[in-house]
């Protein structure tokens, strides 16, 4: 194929385009036309929504249900929940949307044939821990993509979008986007009324612990770009809480979950010399972050706090105490299926290294973090809340739409709302759906108009990098480095060790401050003039480099926000080592940024937090 000569230009024309088909953009599709029978609801993904996203190898627990039926607990009581984890920042608005329309959801994947585990006692869903139920979930995505493909007009499957389109004859108003077909080389560009971004968090901004040829062995998929805030971020939709990155006690190497060992197994960790250490760093803590220390459950940042002093202080290795769970044979089966279904390089790892944990005590590590915003950290967009519960300053037309109108988030795209998690996630895309068909709706006859000279600009800069390869590959008579370009792979490590090394990174131990921000924010900054130089040797790195485009733009975020926030807020997750101390008086407040693409700058400020939920 002529990668540049006969490139074909698609133009799809939809009402609702939601970008990313995984849980809230399979939520958004679905929603959508329950709502709008008779409009055109149009579902793009880079890879195929049968098997996209976080969700993709399956899980074996939906984290986020209230069992409201059997009184179990009430959308206020996790609301506080997650309130207490996040150490008191939530946008408890959105947070308590989610919770009251979560459970209906999970009825959904039910009745569409997602086996649940029943507790043969009660009839009810077998409970993993407060929150979270257990599931035979492998084929958890394959079931919740074909409600979403019977309720599209159309799904794309193997779309990059690398861009938002916004309205030529309204400002701040979004009209669609543009990407290209990861195997055909297509430029594809999408017009719509309103866009739905559900495009995943942040993978491989930072980086992993697992190097060389182990790279893509994280704890979050590595397919996970970023694309959720570079789109939105790029036309200038405010963003929050960036900062809030995730970082995860998993067991060692091959970044297996705990949740079901501490939750089910009632497994419990230990240092080297089999002693219980958390009790130990009780009062270190406390010096830091104050009473928060003794809220209930601990903080996830707090307990990773401990497990980093205790390696600090040298009584490594951390371990988790599967011993005496696993002598129970249907613990030991239950141990092994929590990995089967969901992480099933863990049980390879094990069985590779001689651990079988009835006789062995694996150990535990922190991974490097993450940025995303439907799992334990609230990073994202910032969207305007439910209309019947929202503080009026966080309300401003339509439940989840950006500062961008027409502009809609869910899942890992929308900030302040950590602990929605799978079910969470498909939930607040029904939402996000109803509430922009509504936005159409109202829109009545007017049309959005995109530019012709814009899409066609961003179609000559998207196929850039194949022409910049094609001419300076004859520079080189053999391997990969060039005077004229960088490859995706050699960008993606410069990335990863800059936001390692400045911003926070396992090397450091988690440790930055404003000097080393500066400095990182400068090392971004040569990098993004480099990436005008990308060389794509094929399509498929054609798509590697805007992945690093936008891991790259969330990564500046990030360091901006982080930069911004003047305290240590979570410990454990990072900390700032000009500001250890946790400081309520001055930041028990949301951080908001807006990035403006034609003069390059950012705006920061904060935004109150609201407690609506004593
Ligand atoms: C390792 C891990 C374990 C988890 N375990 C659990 C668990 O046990 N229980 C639970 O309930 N939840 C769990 N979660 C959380 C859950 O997976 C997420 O909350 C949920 O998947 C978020 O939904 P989302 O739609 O925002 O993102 P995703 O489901 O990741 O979907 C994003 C989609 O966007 C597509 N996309 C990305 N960029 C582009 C682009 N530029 N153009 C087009 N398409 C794009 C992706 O391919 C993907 O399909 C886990 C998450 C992770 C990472």
């Amino acid at each position: 194929m002529a990668l540049f000569g006969g490139r074909k230009t698609v133009f799809v024309d939809a009402d609702i385009l939601v970008i990313g088909g995984g849980m809230a953009g399979c939520g958004a599709t679905y929603e959508s036309r329950y709502w709008g029978r008779d409009l055109k609801i149009v579902c793009v993904e880079k890879a195929n929504i049968e098997r996209s996203g976080a969700v993709a190898q399956g899980l074996y627990a939906i984290n986020c249900y209230m069992g409201m039926q059997w009184g179990e607990n009430q959308p206020e009581d996790h609301v506080r929940y997650a309130r207490n984890d996040l150490m008191g920042l939530v946008r408890e608005d959105l947070g308590y949307d989610i919770a009251r329309h979560v459970d209906a959801t999970v009825h959904k994947f039910e009745e569409w044939g997602l086996p649940m585990m029943k507790d043969p006692k009660t009839g009810r869903y077998q409970r993993e821990g407060k929150w979270q139920i257990m599931i035979h979930g492998e084929s958890y995505k394959p079931i919740v993509a074909e409600a979403a493909r019977k309720a599209a007009t159309e799904v794309y499957n193997r779309i990059m979008v690398t861009h938002l389109l916004m309205d030529k004859s309204k400002a701040n108003r979004v009209a669609g986007a543009v990407g290209f077909n990861v195997r055909t080389g297509d430029y594809y560009v999408f017009r719509a009324k309103a866009v739905i971004v559900g495009a995943g968090g942040a993978s491989h901004i930072f980086k992993p612990r697992a190097v060389g040829e182990g790279m893509g062995r994280t704890w979050y998929a590595p397919w996970s770009s970023g694309s959720c805030y570079a789109l939105p971020i790029q036309v200038g939709a405010k963003m929050t809480q960036m900062e809030n990155r995730i970082v995860l006690t998993r067991f060692k190497d091959g970044y297996g979950p705990v949740g079901a060992y501490f939750l089910h197994l009632k497994t419990y960790t230990q240092n080297g010399y089999g002693e219980e250490y958390e009790k130990r760093w009780y009062e270190d803590t406390k010096a830091l972050v104050g009473d928060y220390v003794d809220h209930h459950p601990v903080p996830t940042c707090l307990r990773n706090h401990a497990l980093l002093k205790e390696l600090a202080a040298g009584r490594g290795p951390i371990r988790m105490v599967t011993k005496e769970a696993f002598q129970d044979p249907h613990k030991e089966t239950v141990g092994w299926e929590n990995f089967l279904g969901m992480t099933i390089g863990q049980a390879v790892v094990w069985a590779s290294q001689n651990i079988d944990p009835k006789h062995t005590n694996p150990e535990l590590t922190t991974s490097e973090p993450y940025v995303m915003g439907s799992h334990a950290t609230c990073s994202g967009a910032w969207v305007s809340g439910p209309e019947d519960c929202a503080p009026a300053d966080y309300h401003w037309g339509y439940n989840r739409m950006m500062t961008v109108d027409g502009l809609f988030g869910a899942g890992d795209t929308t900030g302040g709302t950590a602990h929605k998690f799978s079910s969470g996630s498909f939930a607040e895309g029904r939402i996000a759906g109803k509430a922009a068909v509504k936005y159409v709706n109202d829109m009545g006859k007017a049309q959005t108009q995109v530019s012709e000279q814009e899409y066609r600009d961003l179609e000559k800069l998207i196929f850039q990098p194949l022409e910049n390869y094609r001419v300076g590959r004859n520079e080189i008579v053999a391997g990969t480095v060039s005077p004229s370009y960088l490859l995706p792979i050699q960008g993606l490590q410069r990335l990863e060790k800059i936001m390692d090394e400045y911003v926070g990174g396992i090397s450091t131990n988690y440790m930055t401050n404003g000097l080393l921000l500066g400095r990182g924010l400068e090392l971004l900054g040569m990098l993004k003039e480099d990436m005008n130089s990308m060389g794509a040797e094929d399509l498929h790195q054609l798509q590697r480099t805007w992945e690093l485009h936008h891991r790259l733009l969330a990564s500046e975020s990030v360091t901006r926000h982080t930069l911004f926030r003047q305290e240590t807020r979570w410990p454990g997750y990072y900390y700032r080592g000009d500001h250890m101390k946790l400081d309520d008086e001055n930041w028990h407040c949301f951080t908001l940024s807006r990035y403006d693409r034609n003069t390059g700058k950012w705006e920061l400020e904060k935004a109150p937090v609201h407690h609506i939920i004593d």
